[in-house]
């Protein structure tokens, strides 16, 4: 299915000058508006477009054409009630042509799911020399500038570049299919059609352009590369601009013609374009996208007559050409098929599992590669792909790693993201906005991950790599690279105890032009030491040169992020890395535990904004590690000897002593005749024992420094690594005994 997401478009009219409109929606339901945001629509009365007003939930026309200034008082962006907006998608879904109606298979439509194991259902022709067959056609009153020799070379030329196009229909399928597919097609006409082009609104010309073709002498076992008695590929592009009404609109779809012993199968139709200076590659891939490897539409339709809900988002926006790729650089440069497709399609002859793995480099452009991380259940996992802005993907909103949360069973018709209703294909937006989810955009600069130092996505950040079930997926991504034909990045198990994150999603308005502004705390409970810290900070306004920003951390750190620069650039949207970003750099090193604050300043009247959220990512050092060593001397204790016998401990990691227990098992017969010391690494001496206890026997006793008065609390603070000794001595004649054991437990600070 062909769907344009508010694009500018140029519509004659059987009266007046051409005009125009911004148009979204797709052969089932489009909407327009002029340019500065009215509601618009074709008057067949007049013959015209004009302003639109509502009348009962309804778009009617105003009767005034759209080249005159608007009906005053009509508000700006009316829309269809969504009642009659599903009343309007249900009576086109009917196609109007009543005689082709039957011969139209209703599995020919596109979808936004994909029943037959991601893919949509029906003959696959991903692979091999594919024929397809193309047929220009003109109208009694509109001819075609375009001439089949243009169409031939957009379609097969081998450096076809003609209006800034990347490449041929037939070099685009070669490239993202590695020469898997090798899609070529034969252009024949044009045909006059016997009617105007108006006729053709309401009947659908696909059978008398396909008569027309077999008349001049095309033979349809040509186009049957897989002896299938079958059209491998059916496309029929009719003269002049595109006319987004009835069955014009640029649509795909089945119908069963019977020429001899062959069919037709599925066809495309859509518009050759005004002149060849028009020409682009992109809606003809994606339709072909359909036609040849029966992929599912990546974008939501956004009603409910079709699979999904009346919610519009963007599904994978722009990142792929079954999105809304196919519209970029004005389709001359449509993005390449997303590495989930490719994958379903057959072409990726290698796969990498990301499982187990720790060092990964994504290569730009190997689209026979698809990266992989697996997960307990075979419909979902996570793919990874470099999308640098290179080659097809040089028109791309982003630039860097992009990471696909991916579930066959899925469909991009479900934004909620939920267990039961999710995306098939959803991009994990590295800025955490869920901006395509909400169709707040086709994709912007911040949706993939670049030059992340440490980590970039894991089950504890925004956004997640947690099932959509909220299980972990135990995948943690970190240490990316820039954006470049290579990018390589970290993967391993979520170490979760280092992590610490904390959000405030709550959005408080900022008073405008007031010192004291407003102040947000989030609070850390966790300790540590932080190794890397960034801090997320989304703000609306109008100005954002108005704005301070500054964080305040627990140790009493003041950083300003935002010093009222950008004058009067729209919202901040802002990610403040330890790494890169100079003022956080102190932190680096103190402590993550306590209040964490943010203070929003609009220190300027006239705009206004609100904080609409912010957080705080650290990762830290592990929690403190106990050193445990244990020594069985089993030494005797010479009988009234000051010096006694020593024991060692050498403990080889560093830090300092934060609490420290001594465990000690000696044997005798008279504990009141020993000393026992033990001594630091430093140097330093304590008594743990002093002639105490008179006869009893043996001294099977655990040291704390915890423990109120202890002498080891004398250690604390000293230095952890080197040898530590324990001395015993027996300061009195006749009783003896030995060292059995003795045990140290260091917990650093
Ligand atoms: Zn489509």
């Amino acid at each position: 299915m062909s769907a344009i997401f508010g694009e500018v478009l140029t519509f004659g009219q059987g009266q007046g000058k051409e005009v125009r409109l911004r148009v979204t929606g797709d052969e089932f339901y489009a909407r327009y508006e002029t340019l500065d945001g009215y509601a618009a629509l074709s008057d067949r009365d007049k013959d015209q477009f004009c302003y639109a007003i509502l009348h009962q939930g309804a778009l009617i026309s105003s009767g005034v054409p759209v080249t005159e200034p608007p009906p005053v008082g009509i508000p700006r962006h009316l829309r269809d009630s969504e009642a009659v907006r599903r009343q309007r998608f249900a009576a086109r879904r009917v196609t109007p042509d009543r005689a082709m109606r039957a011969l139209r298979a209703s599995s020919g439509a596109a979808l936004t799911l994909g029943p037959s194991q991601g893919l949509l259902e029906g003959r696959r022709l991903t692979t091999g020399s594919v024929r397809g067959l193309t047929i220009l056609v003109e109208f009694q009153d509109v001819r075609t500038t375009v001439s089949t020799a243009d169409l031939d070379a957009m379609l097969n030329g081998a450096n076809y570049q003609r209006n800034g196009n990347y490449c041929s229909a037939r070099e685009y399928f070669r490239i993202v299919s590695t020469g898997k597919l090798d899609y070529a097609n034969s252009v024949v006409g044009p045909f006059r059609l016997s009617r105007n082009r108006s006729y053709y609104v309401q009947n659908l010309l696909v059978k008398e352009a396909l008569d027309l073709a077999v008349a001049s002498g095309v033979n349809l076992k040509d186009f049957d590369s897989r002896n299938e008695g079958l059209v491998d590929a059916l496309n029929i592009l009719y003269a002049g601009q595109t006319v987004y009404d009835g069955e014009l609109w640029p649509h795909n779809y089945s119908l069963k013609l019977q020429y001899g012993s062959v069919s037709t199968d599925l066809y495309l139709l859509t518009s050759a374009g005004r002149s060849a200076d028009d020409l682009s590659i992109g809606t003809f891939c994606h339709e072909n996208g359909h036609l040849l490897c029966r992929f599912p539409d990546m974008y939501d339709y956004g009603v409910a007559e079709r699979e999904g809900d009346n919610i519009k988002s963007a599904g994978i926006g722009s990142y792929c050409l079954m999105g809304s790729g196919n519209h970029l650089n004005f389709g001359r440069t449509p993005a390449p098929v997303c590495a989930y497709l490719r994958d379903l399609a057959g072409w990726c002859d290698n796969e990498v599992v990301l499982n187990g793995l720790t060092t990964v480099e994504a290569v730009h452009g190997a689209y026979d590669t698809v990266i992989k991380y697996r997960t307990a259940s075979p419909n979902e996992y996570f793919i990874v792909e470099n999308r640098s802005k290179l080659g097809l993907d040089t028109h791309l909103p982003a630039s860097g790693l992009a990471i696909y949360h991916c579930d066959i069973l899925g469909s991009n018709e479900f934004q909620s993201g939920t267990a039961q209703k999710h995306y098939q294909c959803a991009l994990l937006q590295a800025d955490g906005h869920r901006d395509l989810e909400t169709n707040e955009n086709q994709g912007d600069g911040t949706d993939f991950f670049a030059s992340v130092a440490g980590v970039a996505a894991s089950s504890a950040t925004n956004p997640s790599t947690r099932l959509w079930n909220g299980a972990d997926s135990g995948l943690l991504l970190s240490d990316v690279g820039v954006p470049d034909d290579k990018i390589a990045f970290r993967v391993g198990s979520a170490p979760s105890g280092l992590l610490v994150h904390a959000e405030s999603t709550t959005p408080i308005a900022i008073p405008d032009n007031e010192p004291t502004g407003i102040t947000s705390v989030l609070t850390v409970d966790r300790v540590g030491v932080i190794k890397d810290l960034t801090v997320k900070v989304d703000v609306t306004h109008t100005y954002i040169g108005d704005l301070s920003i500054e964080l305040l951390s627990p140790g009493g750190e003041r950083v300003t992020l935002h010093g009222r620069t950008g004058a009067g650039t729209d919202n901040l949207s802002a990610a403040y890395e330890s790494s890169s970003f100079p003022g956080l750099k102190p932190l680096v090193g103190q402590s993550v535990q306590g209040k964490w604050a943010l203070r929003v300043r609009d220190l300027e009247g006239a705009d206004t904004g609100k904080l609409v959220r912010w957080s705080i990512d650290a990762v830290i050092e592990g929690a403190p590690s106990v050193v445990t060593l244990e020594a069985k001397p089993d030494l005797p204790i010479p009988d009234n000897d000051a010096t006694g016998v020593s024991s060692t401990l050498d403990v080889d990691r560093t830090g300092t002593v934060g609490k420290l227990k001594v465990s000690i098992d000696i044997k005798h017969t008279w504990i009141g005749d020993l000393r026992i010391q033990l001594v630091s690494p430093g140097g330093r001496v304590v008594v743990l024992h002093g002639q105490l206890g008179g006869g009893t026997d043996d001294l099977v006793v655990t040291y704390d420094s915890a423990a109120p008065l202890s002498p080891l609390s004398g250690l604390v603070g000293q230095g952890v690594k080197g040898t530590w000794t324990l001395r015993v001595a027996d300061l009195a004649a006749q009783d003896v005994g030995k060292l059995n054991r003795w045990a140290l437990e260091i917990t650093p600070q």
